[in-house]
């Protein structure tokens, strides 16, 4: 059939086989093997191989042929020097050596084997044949650096991928339009935690818009986290690389610790605490029993009221301890009667009269008319009220313009409200929540001279929620405070 046709005939034809076996191919092996198939319709060659611009052979027609291709060497090297398709008779055939050149780079060269000599149109047909092949072979070589560039990138990626992955925060990126791009594992199998992947969105998008480094926290059902986002100019947009870290172990260690510094402190606090009454104690009844006889009644009288006196301190100190130590025990429990609260504050304000009037202190109380019964532990409700005022009155501006300590109970229907307020020195904002914490005291020049041991606020509150209510302060420093007590009168 190839001797019938003309040369345009043969060269469209050859055209419209290549793109139609073009079009099928996937890979790079498929298209050398389709190359030699529009070969072999276009001329009747005997065999066929094309080679790379090493002079290797990538495809050879019959498979099965063992051609010898080192014996066209030299005419191999002559036709790509000339850049020129020649054909030679060698032994009973005749070779065509048709180099792939493109922009004068040497691709490679096709050898066919011919039965006879070409005729013209044939020559053309292989001349084009042998053009299209350079750019087949070329496009073939690009698309096999792409795709090896390909692999290379996602090899990367993967690799980085997997770092991330192996890191111990959740790692996410968040794109300038506010949408998480990446997330590392960690985020997949930890982050899906009500509320966390909003607060660090919100965070992440302020570090977009801001362009600085940001850091926040995030607190669900006891769990820390804390959020840290920076800026990352991406393709001339921002991101933010956000990583989020569940601390909750650091922040329990971090609040043992401190427990344990407290703790520390309370012991030698408490040693100091008991020593003073005790040596007070000791010098007045040493003195009181080496000079029995010098003494006057009145001196006398002076002596064991500071005997009595401290060693009624002591006792509270002990009392205290014990209540703590019940309370840590969960053995602190209420003996619950219907009383009148007015009797048991009147009562207890009574009895820190004297204490008030000797740190200069004025004690004010205002009770609701007639009585307010309520089924409470009457000396445990008395320890409330004893605690809140000596604390006003221990914690009042000394020497400075008129100190009082005010406590009013009200009726509120289905609970009482108890408020102590002083003018005293009141309490940092940021140590409002810790004052009611076991240990703790303000440490500042104001509090360094008062003696306490950190656990009256603690045991006060525990009393107030085995009674069902709650205790919590308003304060400003230097100006005052205000303890709210309130206790339902139902009882649950
Ligand atoms: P303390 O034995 O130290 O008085 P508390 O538990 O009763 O222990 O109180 C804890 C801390 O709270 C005190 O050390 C003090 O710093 C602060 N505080 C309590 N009551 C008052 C008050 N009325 N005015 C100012 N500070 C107070």
């Amino acid at each position: 059939m190839a001797e019938t046709i003309g040369s345009t005939e043969k060269i469209v034809n050859l055209f419209s086989s290549f793109i139609m076996e073009l079009n099928n191919v996937h890979s790079t092996e498929e298209v050398f093997s389709a190359l030699i198939r529009i070969m072999r319709k276009t001329v009747n060659v005997n065999w066929m191989a094309i080679l790379d611009a090493e002079r290797k052979p990538i495809k050879i027609y019959p498979n099965s042929s063992e051609l010898n291709i080192g014996r066209f060497s030299e005419l191999i090297e002559w036709a790509l020097d000339n850049k020129t398709h020649s054909f030679y008779p060698v032994g009973e055939e005749i070779v065509g050596f048709l180099p792939m050149i493109k922009g004068g780079d040497v691709l490679g060269i096709i050898l066919i084997g011919l039965s006879q000599e070409p005729r013209v149109e044939e020559i053309d047909a292989l001349r084009v044949f042998s053009f299209l092949s350079s750019t087949v072979s070329e496009n073939v070589r690009l698309l096999e650096e792409v795709v090896e560039k390909n692999r290379l990138v996602e090899e990367t990626m993967k690799y980085l991928h997997s770092i991330l992955d192996t890191f111990p925060e959740m790692v996410i990126v968040v794109s300038q339009e506010g949408e998480i791009v990446y997330m590392n594992r960690r985020f997949v199998e930890e982050g899906d935690v009500e509320g966390l992947k909003d607060e660090a969105l919100k965070i992440a998008r302020q570090v977009i818009e801001t362009k600085v480094r940001r850091v926040g926290e995030y607190e669900k059902e006891g769990q820390y986290y804390s959020i840290v986002a920076e800026p990352l100019q991406y393709q001339n947009t921002y991101q933010a690389v956000t990583t989020i870290m569940n601390v909750t172990s650091t922040k329990e260690l971090e609040r043992l610790k401190q427990l344990d510094r407290m703790k520390t402190e309370f012991v030698a606090n408490i040693s100091h605490e008991l020593r003073t009454p005790l040596a007070a104690i000791k010098a007045y009844s040493e003195t009181v029993l080496d000079s029995l006889k010098e003494l006057d009644e009145n001196t006398l009288k002076d002596f064991m009221e500071t005997i009595y006196r401290e060693s009624m301190h002591l006792e509270n100190l002990l009392d205290e301890l014990l209540d703590f130590s019940r309370m840590e025990r969960k053995a602190l429990k209420l003996e619950r009667r219907d009383v009148d609260l007015v009797e048991v504050v009147k009562d207890a304000v009574d009895s820190m009269r004297e204490y008030a009037k000797s740190n200069g202190v004025k004690l004010e109380v205002v009770l609701p008319e007639g009585s307010l019964k309520a089924n409470v532990d009457p000396s445990r409700m008395r320890q409330v009220l004893l605690n809140l005022i000596s604390n006003g009155i221990k914690y009042s501006k000394k020497d400075e313009g008129e100190s009082y300590v005010k406590v009013v109970l009200k009726d509120e229907g289905e609970k009482v409200q108890i408020i102590v307020e002083d003018n005293g020195i009141g309490i940092p904002e940021d140590k409002l929540d810790k004052i009611f914490e076991k240990f703790y005291r303000v440490d500042s020049s104001l509090t360094y001279e008062i003696s306490g041991t950190g656990l009256g606020l603690a045991i006060v509150k525990e009393i107030v929620e085995l009674h069902g209510g709650r205790i919590w302060v308003e304060s400003e420093e230097g100006k005052g405070s205000k303890f709210y007590v309130e206790i339902p009168l139902k009882v649950e």
